[in-house]
């Protein structure tokens, strides 16, 4: 009979990284796991953009990245920054830089004060001879403004000099790689070596991060398990073009949770294509949704509920369920500021009594509703102990009672620590 191994439970301890400062946040380093977040406004819009990083900050996006492509679009940066700031938003400002960064940094010097971090694409810096000398002009900027850089490669603009390069070399090898293992191989050379070239212009260790995006799940958790083998940056994890709706979700998912329960990554970003004039936050929701999963940081509370089946042909326990995870998002944001640990709360919102008690118990909090020919009432439960029988109509708005006093009795309140 085969053996199979048994692997440890719970996330692999985080790999070991150098810690980069992006404005206040730290990445890498054994910080916990940072979630960031991109626009999609026009930057230049200074009133859109600004609104935007700040919707994208209060949902809980840590770092915010903008376009940045136009002579227009770097002058709005410290416009934006200023306008954040009158909200009281402090969420670092990364810009993203293809082709003519070296022009619009140097240029627009504010832009480069304005941004706590800079994101080049080794692939679309520039051509030729001209390549290296625009890279050289961005990390000198980066230098005399004190910033760290992400050198983020993606698959969809890979270098193509270097691309050939390993093609040469790898058609010279006794056991030459597949077109796969030389896109992988190619990635990876791309973000080492520009990381090197990087250091060697004098860019500090301590102000690199590096990205390899590609939109294949398997493509994106072999390259960064090389990556991750050689060297100490910190990772920014993300699969790029992840698409729209639950493809997007899963595909982002499956990827990022992959990694991460290798202990691999050190901040993320879930790229999912809004439906147009879809709300630009559901990344944010995403991706602390993955970390919150795999129980890496806590955010806000889960509610689990049950799929309901037969047992629950009326919509109330999906209604409750909906009205209830929207009623601790909403309430987030006060209870953070008032107590502490609250984001570690459960709620189970049950459809019958065959799951319903024994998931109720398990929660903080739980709700296990009558499920069809079952006497009409639901048992609540509080750390496991049956407290009270809800009945009637209003069993949501007491249900949020009840939340509202066990957070009021279970967490400590800020002002008293
Ligand atoms: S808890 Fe009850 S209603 Fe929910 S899925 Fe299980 S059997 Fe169905």
């Amino acid at each position: 009979m085969v053996q199979r191994p048994i692997l440890p439970a719970g996330p692999q301890p985080r790999r070991g990284s150098r810690r980069v400062m992006v404005g206040r946040v730290a990445i890498g380093g054994g910080a916990p796991v940072v979630v960031q977040s991109m626009t999609n406004t026009d930057t230049a819009d200074v009133f859109a953009t600004a609104m935007q990083c700040a919707e994208l900050a209060r949902a809980g996006s840590e770092i915010v990245r903008v376009t940045v492509n136009t002579r227009e679009a770097a002058a709005a940066v410290p416009q934006i920054r200023e306008r954040l700031a009158a909200m009281n938003i402090e969420v670092p400002l990364v810009g993203d830089f293809h082709f003519n960064g070296h022009k619009l940094l140097t240029e627009v010097p504010a832009c480069a004060e304005a941004l706590a971090k800079l994101r080049i694409n080794p692939g679309n810096v520039g051509k030729g001879a001209r390549r290296d000398e625009q890279f050289a002009q961005i990390v000198d900027i980066a230098c005399k403004h004190g910033k760290p850089v992400r050198i983020g490669v993606n698959w969809g603009s890979l270098d193509q000099a270097l691309l050939a390069r390993i093609m040469d070399d790898n058609a010279k090898r006794a056991e030459p790689k597949d077109a796969t293992g030389i896109m992988h191989e190619a990635m990876v050379a791309s973000a080492l070596e520009s990381a090197a070239r990087a250091e060697e212009l004098g860019l500090p260790l301590d102000a690199i991060v590096l990205s390899c995006k590609m939109s294949g799940v398997q493509d994106l958790i072999a390259v960064y398990r090389d990556l991750a083998a050689r060297c100490d940056y910190p990772l920014h994890l993300g699969l790029t073009e992840a698409g729209m709706g639950s493809k997007g979700i899963v595909a982002s998912t499956a990827a990022l949770a992959v990694l991460l329960q290798e202990g691999i990554g050190d901040t993320i970003r879930v790229s999912l294509t809004p439906e147009p004039n879809g709300d630009r936050t559901r990344e944010v929701v995403v991706a602390q949704e993955i970390l919150q999963t795999l129980g890496l940081r806590a955010f806000v509370p889960l509610v689990a509920a049950c799929p309901g089946c037969g047992r629950t042909t009326s919509t109330s326990f999906q209604e409750l369920a909906q009205d209830i995870q929207a009623y601790v998002r909403a309430q987030m944001p006060a209870w953070q500021l008032a107590r502490v640990g609250v984001e570690n709360m459960t709620l189970a919102v049950m459809g019958c009594v065959v799951n319903g008690p024994g998931e109720s118990k398990h929660a903080s909090l739980g709700i296990s509703l009558p499920g069809n020919g079952e006497e009409p009432v639901a048992p609540v439960y509080a750390d496991g102990e049956r407290i009270t029988t809800l009945r009637g109509d209003n069993i949501a708005a007491e249900f949020k009672n009840i939340i509202d006093d066990y957070v009021a009795r279970r967490y400590p309140a800020r002002s008293a620590i």
